[in-house]
């Protein structure tokens, strides 16, 4: 009896058992913290490689954020070429300095690019008075915050193609999944020591590793990138919204279109005097629209018919570029920003032009800055 009591106590003794088992569950624990370690090791590596292929991939994501909030966002003129421009205008005729006209007027495509790059640093460096952020920081914000939503969602949907995965087969199916949204590495070191692993440790992991991409990289935030982005938005502007750069050889009206077509032509010409154009004898600027001069039937003459009289309906024969200009003959009226242009600076306009002042049709001394820039804004929609 005393025997089998003897047995039985050796048997449920924790002490003894624990002895006697112990190779067992020190292979056990050596196992699952090599198992762990190779989960956090794994997860260490997928999180570098996720780290370099987004600090590559982020600027151009950024860029493209503030061009398009510039686009549909900012409300303002960036929707399109004539809406930039006439918001050039009005700002111009706020500051009401006659200087930059005069650079407008010798060069409108540069007065554009160089007023494009200003109200740019402009808006992303407008504070959010909410919480204190530049525009251009919370864009970045976003789209890194936008960036690491996309790797959870691929990861999660990958969630439950079993327990147990091999980074070998998981890796591909990863990158397959995540398309084409950044560069990643097809093989990373970890491959070498592949194994089964806990398929929910390391999704566990990978996301607490996400966090703590997304963490780092919203705190590299810095303002210095704006050097980067203006170069960037400007080009996007000269090239994809401003397209056809040339301006009426009789009133400098910028054409109106944006591609697709080799005859220029605008629906707004402007008072000819606002291009330089004076008459013969009194050397007074011209207040007539070019439309209205085909119409008329009058002539002109400059360096491009080498000084020769040419009636302006035959202004197509003067060479290749007033060719590609349509210029349709009509009776019209000049908007009512270059009517204010001319009246009000009438005098500056005729000393930069070395000619005699216009003689300022009745009415247009009556209009108003403010009547002429509504006008503006109502029919460009800025
Ligand atoms: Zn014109
Ligand atoms: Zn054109």
């Amino acid at each position: 009896m005393e025997q089998i009591q003897e047995k039985h106590k050796l048997e449920n003794d924790p002490k003894r058992y624990m002895e006697s088992e112990k190779e067992r569950l020190w292979q056990m624990f050596k196992t699952e913290c090599k198992d762990r370690q190779l989960v956090v090791k794994v997860s260490t590596a997928i999180s570098q490689e996720l780290t370099r292929a987004i600090q590559i991939y982020l600027p151009e994501k950024y860029k493209l954020g503030v061009m398009e909030y510039l686009e549909h966002s900012s409300g303002k003129g960036f929707s399109s070429k004539m809406s930039l421009h006439a918001w050039m205008l009005v700002e111009m005729a706020e500051k009401g300095n006659f200087i930059s006209f005069t650079k407008y007027l010798s060069d409108p495509i540069q007065c554009i690019k160089t007023f494009t790059s200003e109200q740019i640093k402009i808006i992303c460096s407008k504070k959010n008075l909410k919480n204190g952020c530049s525009r251009l920081k919370e864009i970045y914000d976003h789209k890194v915050r936008e960036i690491i939503t996309g790797l959870k969602q691929a990861i999660n949907r990958l969630r439950g193609s079993g327990s147990t995965i091999t980074m070998k087969s998981w890796w591909p199916t990863f990158l397959k999944e995540i398309g084409n949204m950044f560069c990643v590495k097809a093989d990373i070191r970890f491959f070498d020591e592949d194994r089964d692993l806990d398929f929910d440790e390391l999704i566990r992991y990978l996301l607490a590793e996400l966090k703590g991409i997304e963490d780092t990289v919203i705190k590299d935030y810095d303002q210095t990138i704006i050097s980067k982005i203006v170069p960037f938005c400007c080009q996007f502007v000269t090239e994809d919204l401003l397209k056809c750069q040339k301006v009426c050889s009789f009133c400098k009206a910028l054409c109106e279109h944006v591609g697709g077509d080799d005859h220029h032509r605008t629906e707004c010409h402007r008072p000819q005097g606002v291009g330089g154009y004076s008459w013969i004898e009194s050397k007074n600027l011209m207040t007539e629209l070019c439309i209205n001069s085909v119409k008329a039937k009058h002539r002109f003459r400059n360096q491009h018919t080498n000084n020769e009289w040419v009636n302006y309906r035959d202004y197509r024969n003067v060479n290749d570029y007033y060719a590609s200009w349509i210029i349709e003959p009509l009776d019209g009226e000049s908007e009512k920003y270059w009517k204010w242009f001319m009246a009000t600076y009438n005098t500056k306009l005729a000393q930069y032009y070395k000619c005699e002042k216009a003689d300022i049709p009745e009415g247009w001394n009556d209009i108003s800055k403010e009547e002429a820039i509504q006008e503006m804004k109502k029919y460009y929609n800025i």
